[in-house]
């Protein structure tokens, strides 16, 4: 018999499923350790093909009740769920860094208020959703987004709550059931949304959380037929293979993907400003799929623009994320840590040269990876090309804004692209020039619910946010009918 629950930070967290309002346990566990204190933190259920088969069981059974749910109804509920979020954000905000390694700080005052903004502002939209009928010579067309029935949710470690919920709370306003299945590397706030979301009120099987390995508890879901939309964020090599499963029942997929994205830094910009910005970059450690890990300066001020840079990096902390004075935390996994030095090793092998850290950060005695700049580096070679997932941006040179988008558009991503400029009408130029699902000018990582996101090329397919994602959860219908006594004239 493996335990039920664990204590994390002194939070209890079930470790089973949540299946049906039901806590299910597998018969095998995989085991967590926490990144910050290299600690096991939990024998989480390691799902099996039968538990995805419950679990979207759940989600079928649940669905017809939940999608009759008037409006109003699942909104209310979507709030009462973002109430208990932030009733709980000290326990969830304690748990989540213990978990994948992210600041508390960042965690309490940013993350989790915006994980119960997810419910609210879904919930808002749902209510001024679709009241746009119009008229065809007297016939009117009414445009209705009907909910498609049980979605897969598959979510990344680096943001784990956050990103979760930015999927969970759409398609549930939509009227969908779900079954979210968290990483593996960082799976316990999920089952602390479980809880939340039964003392909320939510009816059994309309929420359910499926722990477990991607190849076996993931995929098993991703192929089942009785899945709907299946809505992943994660990595390219793991969506051809969910893109895989989903076409033989030809089931939409919706893919938020890496990212390997430019900030550039006109002779013309605020260098105070940009260096502020590039600093930002290594933030969580680097693991932020927006993270613009490309800088690209214009030549003339490249020398006093690195300077400023790698001042900021001097005063950088490194340290345990749950401390108020650290600015970077651990890597989240011992794997994660040497693929990334196995990046920098590369690329100083092929010729790159260290501007600042260069290695993990041994003295600290864990996860933790020196905040990395590296220059002279080949617009094609890896370092340049491949998505590091860790704390290490490398900075080219350009001339003239040619060079620049030439430079920028130069990789199979397409996520965001960051450009620092005093002239609006070059921001203007250059942004409708970059192929981005966001373009920030002089800021970055402001991202309100309204507006669509999502990633251009291999960066990902669709667009989620406001009424996209409620173009993506549900299914459109068009109901037009001809005007009284019409058929009379016949
Ligand atoms: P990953 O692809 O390894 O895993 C993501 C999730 O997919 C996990 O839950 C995993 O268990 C599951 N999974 C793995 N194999 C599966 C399979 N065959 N079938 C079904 N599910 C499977 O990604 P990761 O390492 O957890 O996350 C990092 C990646 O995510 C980076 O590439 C990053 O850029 C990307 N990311 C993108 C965004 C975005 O919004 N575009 C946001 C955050 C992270």
């Amino acid at each position: 018999m493996t335990a039920r629950t664990t204590t994390v930070a002194d939070v209890p967290v079930d470790t089973r499923h949540w299946i049906g309002g039901r806590r299910i346990a597998s018969a095998e566990t995989f085991t967590t350790v926490s990144p910050v204190t290299g600690a096991p933190l939990a024998e989480i259920s390691r799902g099996t093909a039968a538990d995805a088969d419950a679990a979207v069981a759940a989600a079928r059974d649940a669905f017809p009740g939940w999608a009759a749910t008037d409006r109003a109804e699942r909104a209310r509920l979507l709030h009462a769920v973002a109430d208990g979020v932030e009733e709980r954000i000290d326990a969830l905000a304690a748990v989540e860094t213990l978990d994948n390694g992210a600041l508390l700080r960042s965690h309490r005052r940013g993350v989790m208020p915006r994980v119960a903004h997810n419910f609210r502002f879904f919930a808002d939209w749902l209510i001024g959703l679709g009241h746009d009928d119009f008229d065809t010579r007297g016939h009117t067309n009414h445009i209705s987004w009907d909910p498609a029935g049980p979605c897969a949710l598959i979510t990344p470690w680096n943001a784990p709550l956050m990103l979760a919920t930015w999927k969970v709370a759409p398609a549930l306003a939509a009227g969908n059931t779900v079954v979210l299945k968290p990483a593996e590397w960082s799976p316990l706030t999920a089952s602390l949304l479980a809880d939340i979301t039964a003392a909320a009120g939510l009816p059994p099987g309309v929420l359910n959380v499926l722990q477990g390995y991607g190849a076996e508890a993931g995929h098993a879901l991703v192929s089942h037929p009785g899945v709907r939309r299946i809505s992943f964020t994660g990595s390219v090599p793991t969506a051809r293979r969910i893109t895989a499963a989903a076409a033989e029942h030809l089931t939409p997929v919706s893919l938020e993907l890496g990212g390997k994205s430019p900030l550039l830094v006109f002779a013309d910009a605020d260098l105070d400003l940009a260096a502020d910005l590039a600093v930002e970059q290594y933030d969580n450690a680097g693991q932020v799929c927006l993270a613009a890990t490309r800088l690209l300066v214009e030549e003339g001020v490249a020398e006093e623009f690195t300077r400023r840079l790698t001042e900021r990096i001097g005063r950088l902390r490194q340290g345990d994320p749950r401390d108020g004075a650290t600015d970077i935390g651990p890597n989240i996994h011992p794997r994660q840590l040497e693929r990334i030095d196995g990046f920098v090793r590369r690329a100083v092998a092929t010729g790159a040269r260290v501007l600042a850290g260069g290695g993990p950060h041994t003295g600290l005695g864990g996860l933790h990876y020196r905040p990395t700049l590296l220059t002279d580096v080949a617009q094609d070679s890896e370092i340049v090309q491949e998505e590091v997932f860790g704390p290490v941006l490398t900075l080219q040179t350009f001339t003239g804004e040619d060079e620049a988008v030439r430079l920028a558009d130069d990789t199979r991503f397409g996520l965001a692209a960051t450009l620092v400029t005093g002239d609006p009408e070059r921001a203007a130029r250059v942004s409708s020039r970059l192929v981005a699902g966001t373009v920030w000018v002089n800021c970055f990582f402001v991202r309100d619910l309204r507006a669509p996101f999502g990633g251009s090329r291999a960066s990902g397919v669709g667009r989620e946010g406001g009424t996209w994602s409620f173009d993506f959860y549900c299914d459109l219908k068009n109901t037009v009918t001809a005007p009284k006594g019409w058929h009379d004239h016949g």
